[in-house]
């Protein structure tokens, strides 16, 4: 593939498709994959050499491999990160940057509003190495400051969140952050480089999840750590030696898949927009929680923060639980399942789900009524699957 390292001008949808990619010597089109655990050597002294990284290339996929390599290079680019490490999965993401950038001893601000398995990873497993971790509220830049003590290392958070769509203002809280020493690690799984670019507002790093918007068609597992070059360099000597390396298979699967993440998140901001107007005007929907909506509290933040409103809609209906169970068990379009970022519109019931070990208290708390509905906006005809809630919203 030719060679763009000198065409500073390229846009991000021509970088998503042509970056990050040199062809072999058979000079395939498409990228191949390098299905391989181990890489040979021509002699002992050039084993010698590349153990000693006397001489570049690869040894073993656990440390390196071309396919990976791609992926890692393309995504860099469009987060606009010096570098890349990719991983398993978006929690084997999370999991490593806390585990290589944070000591015993060490203290890590949270928001509440995250993935729930990421908090559970922190309330069980981070524990155990004697990390300690507060919690706030996401879009509270004072809560930030107070929950500061002389031991915080890391600011950990999604923004926007998930189904509610709060945000935080990244750039005020990397001021915070800078001031302080401390390190700002941002899960940008909901939006993708395509709606917002964390380390152009300020983040020291940025996590995803290529399992949801990246992959974009639910069939892989796969996460991202991406940063400058001295933070990746530690974590990827963590996943070196830990395993949670990103397989060729899967790693290929993704990069193929950002070819397209540009248009398709366009799609989804698209379609999730005409629904969430839609929802605003039917009697038996309360309340739409949509960023691109003029009503979120949010809006305005969202506007300048990102480039697009994302592809997550959810209302509240009327009636509670067993109106909202009504209508996820009207739809016929609409997966129910708890994933998102498909090309296939997925919906669920948060309340008895994806928040379904919260208290109720917790659960009151954070905003996940009885009557809420998530709804992932994906890109089948818009038309079609409005009608499909119509047919559930009785
Ligand atoms: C799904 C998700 C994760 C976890 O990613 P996996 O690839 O499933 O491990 C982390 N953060 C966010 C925001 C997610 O939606």
């Amino acid at each position: 593939m030719a060679n763009l390292k000198n065409m500073k001008d390229l846009s991000f949808g021509t970088k998503a498709i042509r970056e990050g990619y040199q062809a072999t010597n058979e000079q395939e089109h498409s990228e191949a994959i390098f299905l391989t655990s181990s890489f040979r050597f021509d002699c002992a002294e050039q084993a010698e050499k590349r153990f000693s990284k006397e001489e570049p290339g690869n040894i073993y996929s656990r440390f390196t491999n071309p396919t990976v390599d791609a992926f890692e290079k393309k995504l860099a680019t469009l987060e606009g990160a010096e570098k890349c490490v990719a991983t398993a999965s978006g929690m084997a993401a999370i999991f490593t940057t806390i585990m290589a950038l944070v000591k015993s001893g060490e203290h890590i601000v949270a928001s509440r509003n995250m993935f729930g398995t990421s908090i559970v990873l922190l309330n069980t497993i981070i524990t155990k190495f004697d990390i300690s971790v507060s919690y706030v509220d996401l879009s509270d830049l004072s809560q930030w400051e107070n929950a500061l003590q002389n031991n915080t290392k890391l600011f950990l958070l999604e923004t926007p969140s998930n189904p509610l769509g709060e945000v935080v203002d990244i750039k005020s809280l990397s001021k915070i952050s800078r001031t302080n020493n401390i390190l700002l690690a941002v899960d940008n799984a909901i939006l993708s480089p395509v709606l917002q670019k964390p380390i152009a507002l300020g983040a020291d790093i940025v996590i995803q999840s290529a399992t949801k918007y990246i992959d974009g068609q639910g069939r892989c597992l796969a996460g991202a750590v991406l940063s400058n070059t001295e933070i990746i360099e530690k974590v990827a000597s963590f996943t070196r030696t830990t395993g949670p390396s990103l397989s060729a298979f899967n790693a290929w699967v993704v990069l193929k898949s950002l070819d397209t993440l540009n248009l398709r998140m366009k799609a989804h901001c698209e379609n999730a927009l005409k629904i969430a107007i839609w929802l605003e005007n039917q009697s038996q929907v309360d309340k739409v929680h949509y960023l691109g909506l003029e009503s979120h509290p949010h809006h305005q933040l969202a506007k300048i923060q990102q480039s697009g409103f994302g592809g997550i809609v959810s209302f509240e209906v009327k009636g509670g639980k067993p109106t909202a169970f009504k209508l996820i068990n009207a739809v016929k379009i609409f997966s129910i399942t708890a994933n998102l970022g498909d090309t296939k519109s997925t919906i669920t019931h948060p309340a008895t789900t994806t928040h379904g070990r919260l208290t109720d208290e917790e659960r009151i708390n954070a905003n996940i009524s009885e009557g809420l509905v998530r709804l992932s906006i994906g890109l089948e005809d818009v038309d079609d699957l409005i009608r499909d809630i119509d047919r559930g919203l009785f």
